[in-house]
């Protein structure tokens, strides 16, 4: 298994399966809430703004992987106050066992649930390996799936395990899958393995197969092959959003230049021009594609209508 190093901190891009829970520290917790609501900040960047968040962890099974390169959850304070003294990113996940309980309780006691859009999870993988063993996100999904009137569940992951529970995703009326995949190319010495990242092409197939709606993350946006935009368009997925390191960091770069990232890339990861090439060749075949935060924040849900997505150009202005 190939190591890359760099200062005290060690990524692989070999084995992006994730299966690292036996070297992690591993705690559990009894959580006072689940769901953050969301005032500001990425998630509320677009016309259809999301409410809430939802974390079972604190920390990601995928921290030692190539993404907690440059993975901006290790620099909230959600992070800072659960770690001990000591761990860096990807050494530790402090679990929510509760988290289904909590979720239960919340959406019982929420007044207009018609306007709940929540986004699961901002900082941790809801398919991280350890959820085949405690399926915590399983849980949550049951939990959703009691109700009929949310506007938007977006189940957000890099694990091909999310296709375990197509079935009951698929039948959450308001649930939209998001994949991230940030390139086709497995050659990148800062990028997932090939298998990797066809494993989530499949998985996107299989659930376009299944009717369930998905959104491809393309976040964020890594060097590419010619053919990576016919590749996207052939899943099917019904919208896509690309997003940039200097634009999707929420600093313009600065927390991307502070990563561990900014080493291992060997090539100008400040310019967004193959970001925007990408959207450009996407865009002239298919009418869901969107463009950084407020295309994250524009998933169309059943309060109010589609908005015209605006373009990189559009956003700059
Ligand atoms: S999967 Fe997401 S939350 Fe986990 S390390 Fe990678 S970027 Fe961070």
């Amino acid at each position: 298994m190939p190591l890359r190093r760099t200062g005290n901190l060690c990524y692989t891009t070999a084995r992006d399966d994730g299966n690292v829970g036996d070297i992690m520290n591993i705690r559990t917790i009894q959580a006072k809430s689940i769901l953050t609501p969301q005032k500001r900040g990425f998630l509320t960047a677009g016309e259809q703004p999301y409410t809430h968040s939802l974390s079972w962890a604190t920390g990601c099974q995928f921290g030692k992987l190539y993404c907690g390169a440059f993975c901006y959850a290790q620099m909230l304070p959600n992070w800072h106050f659960a770690r001990r003294e000591g761990e860096a990113w990807g050494d530790a996940l402090i679990i929510k066992e509760n988290a289904a309980e909590l979720l239960a309780a919340e959406l019982a006691r929420t007044r207009d649930r018609r306007a709940m859009r929540i986004f699961m999870s901002p900082v941790t993988d809801p398919y991280q390996p350890i959820e085949r063993k405690l399926r915590l996100t399983r849980r949550c999904l049951e939990v959703f799936a009691r109700y009929e009137d949310l506007d938007l569940l977006l189940i957000q992951t890099r694990g091909p395990a999310v296709a375990d529970d197509f079935d009951l995703i698929a039948g959450i009326s308001y649930a939209w899958l998001g994949m991230t995949i940030e390139t086709d190319q497995g050659d990148l010495p800062y990028g997932p393995s090939q298998s990797h990242v066809e494993r989530r092409l499949e998985a996107v197939e299989r659930a376009v197969e299944r009717g369930l709606r998905v959104q491809i993350a393309v976040s964020p946006c890594l060097p590419y092959s010619d053919i990576f935009a016919e590749r996207i368009l052939e899943t099917g997925a019904q919208r896509i959003v690309i997003d940039t390191f200097a634009i999707g960091d929420g600093s313009r770069g600065r927390r991307t230049a502070n990563s561990p990232f900014a080493a291992l890339a060997d090539y100008d990861w400040r310019n967004d021009d193959i970001a925007e090439s990408l959207y450009h060749q996407l865009n002239i075949h298919h009418d869901g594609v969107a463009w950084s935060g407020a295309g994250f924040a524009g998933i169309p849900g059943r309060q109010k209508p589609a908005a015209i997505e605006p373009s990189p150009r559009d956003l700059a202005l």
